[in-house]
């Protein structure tokens, strides 16, 4: 008889034939701008820990001191004995950070998405989503039996011609989910979410924001998109974010009103079946509010450093694409560019992904740049030059 299982390998095999199977490079020691990666000393442009809170002392020393408080477990799911003081602290503190009535921490961001987005809409619903939302949203609407739509990417216009669509619909739909990226990952643009506040406002729908990416670097003091745009949450119902990019821990989370909140809890099966995030990781992420309510210099660091790491970019005459964060693409056409541009940074010192087809489309591969707060000049201009005479070398410049 036929193993049952030989398709693993046989699928594995075909993604390394093809090049597309994923090469995990390994660390050694914590996460930081300048780390030993494969063995090799390389400046790190590919983490999401752009303000390198993840090795700030005061969210390692608070984390020691929870462990030996709490222990290194919760030991449950939050309904049942998984809710900690510690973990109530939290949620109150993010509620404060983000202007919200409440907020409600999950054990990590996919599940928000995997977890709420089935919760909050159903049959004879639908659901408005952006073209390049994250996977995490895509996996979210998959679990639900709402009709969806798909708008192009952060257009206006396209966004408008579905809303007039969807609103002829006789007899019409029960509840209008529009969800959007807040900072798009592949591109670093910022979605317009006053426009589609405004275009959701018209016909009632609920607006659901996934600020990953704009957390710790949006807004007064790293507050978020929300913030960033000044609006609130009886404009953005639903304000979703994680704590493992600039807040340096793990963990997701949503803030808004108190009925989202106590919603939430009681209908979303990643929170009633998944386990309460470790005290350690709660008390370093009050610490992560801390430092950036009290210590501004990070993302004020983080921005000076993305522009003026752009200005060089763009000056030397490489495509940034939609780039408005510390999330910059380099565009260099094919795939293969991208990758050899990836491979001999690398070799220079330099660690960056490149993004190639099926993520992006055939002639928008890139590597993308994520900036980091901690980066000096030198250690930018050291980033430009070698970026230059490779890309010449290439004949991308
Ligand atoms: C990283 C990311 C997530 C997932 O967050 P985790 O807490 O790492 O699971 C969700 N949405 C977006 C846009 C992200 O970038």
């Amino acid at each position: 008889m036929k193993n049952p299982v030989d398709f693993l390998k046989i699928e594995y095999d075909d993604l390394v034939e093809k090049s597309l199977d994923w090469k995990m490079k390994q660390i050694e020691g914590a996460s930081r701008p300048l780390s030993i990666v494969n063995g090799k000393e390389v400046i790190v442009l590919c983490s999401n820990n752009y303000l390198g809170l993840s090795t700030h002392q005061k969210l390692k020393k608070v984390s020691i001191n929870a462990i030996k408080k709490y222990g290194v477990g919760a030991g449950a799911v939050r309904v049942i004995s998984g809710t900690m003081d510690i973990h109530v602290e939290l949620e109150k503190r993010l509620a404060s950070f983000k202007k919200a009535e409440a907020s409600l921490t999950f054990p990590t961001g996919f599940s928000v998405n995997s977890g709420l987005i089935p919760q909050l809409v159903g049959e004879n619903d639908v659901i408005i989503s952006d073209e390049l939302n994250h996977g995490s949203i895509i996996d979210g609407v998959r679990l639900t039996k709402a009709d969806r739509v798909v708008y192009k990417h952060n257009n206006m216009e396209d966004l408008t011609r579905v809303i007039n669509e969807i609103t002829k619909r006789s007899p019409p739909y029960r509840r209008i989910l529009i969800i959007t990226d807040g900072v798009f990952s592949m591109d670093g643009d910022i979605a317009k979410l006053d426009n589609i506040a405004k275009l959701g406002s018209e016909i009632g729908a609920i607006i659901y924001v996934d600020d990953a990416h704009g957390e710790g670097v949006l807004g007064e003091g790293g507050r978020g998109i929300v913030n960033h745009f000044h609006l609130n949450h009886n404009e953005i119902h639903i304000e979703m974010g994680t704590f493992s990019k600039a807040f340096g821990t793990v963990g997701g989370h949503i803030s808004g009103s108190k009925n989202l909140v106590n919603f939430a809890w009681n209908k979303c099966r990643t929170i009633l079946l998944s386990s309460a995030l470790p005290p350690s990781v709660v008390s370093s992420t009050i610490a992560a509010i801390d430092v950036l309510e009290k210590e501004p210099s990070h993302v004020k660091k983080l921005w000076n450093n993305t522009s003026y790491f752009k200005k060089i970019v763009r000056d030397l005459g490489f495509d940034t694409g939609l780039s408005e964060t510390p999330i910059i693409p380099i565009i260099v056409g094919e795939s293969s560019k991208a990758q050899l541009l990836a491979s001999k940074l690398y070799d220079a010192g330099i660690f960056v992904v490149p993004i190639v087809f099926p993520m992006v489309s055939r002639d928008k591969a890139r590597i993308r740049i994520q900036m980091n707060s901690k980066l000096t000049k030198e250690q930018i201009n050291n980033v430009t030059t070698k970026l230059e005479s490779i890309s010449k070398e290439l004949k991308i410049l």
